[in-house]
This record gives structure tokens, sequence and C-alpha cells, in this order.
């Protein structure tokens, strides 16, 4: 038997391109080019950590297409004389109609460019290394695999605004995003804990976004996360959920443009704005600044209120899932959520949290809490593979 194909996986963000290989689901290497547009910077690693020399062509590329189209030439010339066999993208939205992923062609690319009004700030970047590499290498198969798609099974009551239904059928609904982590979340439980992957789950997802879902054997049944990435939780730079008045307040009564309220929910909200500090959990659990406290506090009540809200919808609670960069790390966080959950039958171990589980909860606890890295990426990979 030959060895798996040889799939690259492609992140693309306003700014920066993460990459990765892989052959079946074996990472090769991986890397990121960032700083596109300003001061590239590029590094690459192999499977065992070893750096690469990075694919940063000379000039620089001046966006994330360019650093596609750089970046073929390098991955072939690590692949030991192997075709690419395909690319697999992430793609922020899918729409109403995509619940899987799918491949690509022009009408797919005219399809999801019709999306891009629903999420301005990241669909044009993920779009645009496909159609680059569309137009260079048409014969190479390409994938795209949307961060909606996992939650195309939440039921209407789950997906509707309280607005007129006219909207609900024009688009203007909860999508949910985050979904290829919750997917690969749901894909490890029934291995990490067979019971409870059969049960009542809220995952969260907390990283530079932070979004929570809730999941009943493995499907979405509702999620933090709305018609764009700005809803929910409050995350690094974002807002999170909020009173729709005080956008209307921002517009009407201190006369800001619509770029410069986006600037605001977007770019200097959340942990950032909370703390006047540092969008990063780190730094905020470094300082001795009490807005820095303050901001962890909110980020930590708003969590479990989630999971509370999550657990409504579930009928119930048999335990929660910590992943993303906070989640995975950041065990005061961690203990913070799961104190203000013991009313649901959490029962923390503190120090297991301390050891970042796997399982964090205590025995006996009725409520199971673990700790589960995600990987995007390699879900990419696997779905790519598949549609091959
Ligand atoms: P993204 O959403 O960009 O993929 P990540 O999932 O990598 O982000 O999460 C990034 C965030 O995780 C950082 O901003 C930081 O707040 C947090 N984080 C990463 N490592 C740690 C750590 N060791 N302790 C606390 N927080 C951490």
């Amino acid at each position: 038997m030959g060895a798996a194909p040889l799939v690259g996986v492609v992140n693309a963000g306003s700014s920066s391109l993460k990459f990765a290989l892989y052959e079946g689901e074996r990472r090769l290497l991986s890397g990121q080019v960032e700083g596109i547009g300003t001061r590239p910077a590029a590094r690459a690693r192999d499977a065992a950590g070893a750096p690469l020399d990075p694919p940063l062509p000379d000039p620089p590329p001046a966006n994330p297409a360019e650093a596609a189209e750089a970046l073929l030439p390098w991955l072939r010339r690590h692949l030991g004389g192997r075709p690419l066999a395909a690319l697999g993208h992430r793609v922020v939205h899918g729409g109403p109609r995509h619940a899987r992923p799918v491949r690509v062609t022009p009408a797919l690319l005219a399809e999801l460019e019709a999306l891009v009004p629903l999420a301005p700030l990241h669909e044009p970047h993920n779009l645009a290394p496909i159609r680059a590499v569309l137009a260079r290498d048409p014969g190479l198969a390409q994938v795209a695999c949307f961060d909606t798609a996992f939650h195309r099974t939440m039921p209407a009551v789950a997906q509707a605004f309280a607005l007129p239904h006219a909207m609900f059928e024009e688009g203007i609904r909860r999508y949910g995003f985050h979904g290829l982590s919750y997917e690969y979340i749901a894909a490890v439980l029934p291995e990490r804990a067979p019971a409870l992957a059969r049960g009542r789950v809220v995952a969260l997802h907390l990283g530079n976004g932070a979004s929570a879902c809730a999941m009943r054997e493995g499907v979405s049944v509702a999620t933090t996360m709305g018609f764009t990435a700005l809803d929910g939780l409050p995350m690094g730079t974002r807002a999170g959920e909020l009173d729709a008045g005080v956008v209307l307040h921002l517009l009407r009564q201190k006369g800001m443009a619509a770029e410069a309220v986006e600037e605001l929910l977007y770019r200097r909200s959340g942990l950032l704005g909370l703390s006047g500090v540092s969008s990063d959990v780190r730094a905020l659990l470094a300082s001795a600044e009490p807005r820095a406290a303050f901001a962890l506090e909110v980020f930590c009540d708003r969590a479990a209120r989630a999971v509370a809200s999550l657990a409504a919808a579930l009928g119930g609670l048999d335990g929660v899932v910590f992943t993303a960069g906070i989640g995975e790390n950041a065990a005061p966080v961690r203990a913070a959520i799961c104190r203000r959950c013991a009313w649901l039958g959490l029962d923390l171990d503190e120090a297991a949290n301390a050891a970042h589980g796997p399982r964090i909860s205590a025995p006996g606890s009725r409520v199971e809490a673990l700790v589960i890295p995600t990987d995007e990426e390699r879900m990419i990979a696997r779905h790519t593979l598949a549609l091959l």
C-alpha cells in the first residue's frame, strides 16, 4: 500500500496565512506568514519542530492571495517529488446551505462571494487565496471547510433572532462559528470520554475568538455566536453579546460613523477594552492592575452564564470541555468558570486543573469537565482527504 496522499491546509486572514502539510492525518510541517502588507515575517517547522526556511518570496507578498501563490512552489519543494493531492481551506462562512465541506469550483466561488456581506472582515481574505490558486493551478483540487457548517444542525428555534420572519428567510439568522473546532472535539470525545460523547456537552472554545457550543450526542444544537463572530462571549478585542441599543446610541447620540463602531466592537472591546491592559489572558493574569482582574471576572462570568444557558438548550448537562488557547492553558480562568458552575453539579479537581487535566472534574462529579486541545487544521485535512 502506498503512503497516504499529501494535503495542504490553508487558513488565511486579513494579514496572515497559516499553513500545514499533511500526509493523510499526519502533519509533516506547518508555519505561517504574518504581517502581510506591512512587515511580512514567516516561519515554518517540520513535524519534529525543527525550523524550515520559510516561504517568504522576494518581493514579499502584498496580500494573503500572493502569499498562497508563493506557498505552492514552496510546498512542492518539500514533497520529495510526490504530488500535492489537494489544498483544504478554512472558510468562515458557508451560508445557510452548506452543512459540510465542498470541492471548490468557479460556481462555488461565485456563491461564496455572495456571502461576503455576512462576514466582511473574514470571508474576502479566506476566498482570495482560493481564487488565486484556482487561476494559477486550476488542476489542483481545493476544498472549502466552513466554520458555520457544524451548526447547520441547530433547530430553527436556536437559529432565530426575534426579528420579523422575512429577515430569517433573507439570511439574518444565527449561524454560529468555530465549527471545525467543535467538530474536532465531537470527533475525539468517543475515545476520550465514551459516555460523555453520547450525552449533553457544552464545549467552550476560548481563544482570541471565543464561543461555546451545546452538543447532544456530538451534534450542535445551540451556540453563542450568531450572525457574525461578534456575538456571545467577550473576546480578546471583541465585545461579544451587547444590547443593540448601545449601537443605536453610538450611531445616533454620539454620531459615530459605522466604521468607527465596527472598529470599537471588533478591535477595542472585550478583554482589551475592559482592562485597558491587554487582550492576552497571559498578560492579564500577570498584571497587578485591578481592571485586568475585573476583565477576567467579566469573561468568566459570561462563560459560566453561557454554560447555564446552553445547558437549558440541552435540557441538562453531563459535561464541559475546554479548548483553544485560553481553554487549554489558562488554569485560573478554567477554575473560575468551573466554580461558577458548581451549582450545576460540576465539582472541580483543583490539582488536576492546575496540571491541565485532561480530566479536571473530581471523581464522582455529576458534571464532568475535560481539557481537550483542539486541532482545526487536522479537521480540514481530514475533510479534504475525504472529498478527494
Ligand atoms: P486564536 O483564536 O487566534 O486561534 P488561540 O486559540 O491561540 O487564538 O488563543 C490565543 C489566546 O490564548 C491568547 O490571546 C492568550 O490569551 C491565551 N493563551 C495562550 N497561552 C496561554 C497561557 N499559557 N496562559 C494563559 N492564556 C494563554
